[in-house]
């Protein structure tokens, strides 16, 4: 009997660090239950992550394992799982980039091992391709209605087994390159307005969740209509894309989110975030735009192009373990200090007072 890998994650690199551990990263008066003063920790070189290839093995027969092992060690990370329980632990351990599965195996067949893929939002894009003895074609007609990419038939042949699992590979690389474009605005770089609404939404629900405050600053160009006017429309993107980089380099944590919010209107969104925390970095983003000395002489009396922020927060209520936090009234809130922000004068920032809680839909403006 030969001895199998025994299915361990291996060498995929595991993040840690920032996200996972709950501090005031910025500097803040009153500050509930985290931590203040401390500064971010960010190492001065990141090390550059290579992404590998990772491919998961699933057959209740050793031996079947062994021999696609041996076909397809050139790939990339290989997992190993003999059962479909196993093999979908290891999955939601890690997602991995292409799946092979045996059809039939006691316990949880290779039908159902796919389904559950496919109904789990972390994993429905992975590809699935069944290794079967089977030959009808009700099987196979089966296997793709479970969702799978592809069949092969056992005893699987190596050319046969590599070119098939180097198209789903080339496939899902594809299939991911346009998912991610799909979220990120063209001209800037940043998240789009489609990432953000997404981000907003499970932001919203984990700040409730974990009882944390969760901050959102609205940030828009002053009289970039004017801008525009008079430089172009060239210089005018050009302009955004300068702004989108500015306030992106500001960002210190991987759970913090930039977007393009739509025209001249950027938002970040900052998890773990208090009012006063959001506050001096809203200050931050005002100070790095107006560094930028991008000339505006439509913008009196400072003639560069600067920003306008409204700075909101919200949190739960110790009451109101049940109300959903309210994206919409977080968006109304900033937008409101965005207002008077601009009322009171551009290149400013503004404070929507007091912290919204979850299950307010007003208040008034600081
Ligand atoms: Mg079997």
């Amino acid at each position: 009997m030969m001895v199998l890998p025994s299915g361990l994650p291996g060498s995929e690199v595991t993040l840690s660090g920032d996200s996972a551990a709950p501090f005031a990263r910025r500097r803040g008066d009153a500050v509930p239950l985290i931590h203040t003063g401390a500064t971010p920790t960010i190492p001065a070189a990141a090390p550059l992550v290579v992404p590998t290839l990772s491919l998961l093995l699933v057959d209740d027969d050793p031996g079947i394992v062994q021999v696609l092992g041996r076909m397809l060690c050139g790939l990339g990370h290989l997992r190993f799982a003999l059962s479909g329980h196993d093999a979908l632990r290891l999955a939601r351990e890690s997602a991995p980039d292409v799946v092979l599965v045996d059809a039939d195996m006691p316990g949880m067949s290779g039908f159902e091992f796919c389904a559950l893929m496919k109904a789990d939002p972390q994993l429905a894009e992975v590809p699935v391709i069944f290794v079967s003895s089977r030959g009808e074609v009700e099987t196979e007609v089966a296997a793709f209605a479970a969702g799978a990419a592809d069949f092969i038939r056992k005893p699987p042949a190596a050319e046969v087994v590599m070119v098939r699992v180097r198209t789903q590979l080339r496939l899902k690389a594809m299939a991911d390159a346009l998912r991610r474009a799909a979220l990120v605005d063209g001209l800037t770089g940043v998240a789009n307005r489609r990432r953000f609404d997404e981000q907003l939404q499970s932001e919203c629900e984990r700040a409730m969740r974990d009882d944390e405050p969760l901050s959102l600053l609205m940030i828009d160009v002053d009289h970039f209509k004017r801008y525009n006017d008079r430089y172009g429309h060239p210089a005018g993107d050009l302009c955004l894309q300068q702004v989108a980089t500015a306030v992106q380099g500001l960002v210190r944590r991987p759970a913090d989110h930039v977007a393009r919010y739509g025209g001249e209107e950027f938002a970040m969104l900052l998890p773990q975030t208090d009012l006063s925390g959001a506050t001096h970095l809203a200050e931050r983003v005002v100070a790095a735009v107006e560094a930028l000395c991008i000339p505006h002489e439509g913008s009196p009396p400072r003639r560069v192009v600067t920003v306008s922020v409204g700075v909101a927060s919200a949190r739960r209520t110790p009451d109101a373990h049940h109300t959903a936090l309210s994206a919409e009234a977080l968006i109304g809130a900033a937008d409101q200090a965005l207002y008077a922000a601009k009322a009171a004068g551009r290149c400013q920032c503004q404070t929507y007072r007091p912290p919204i809680a979850a299950s307010d839909s007003g208040g008034s403006t600081g």
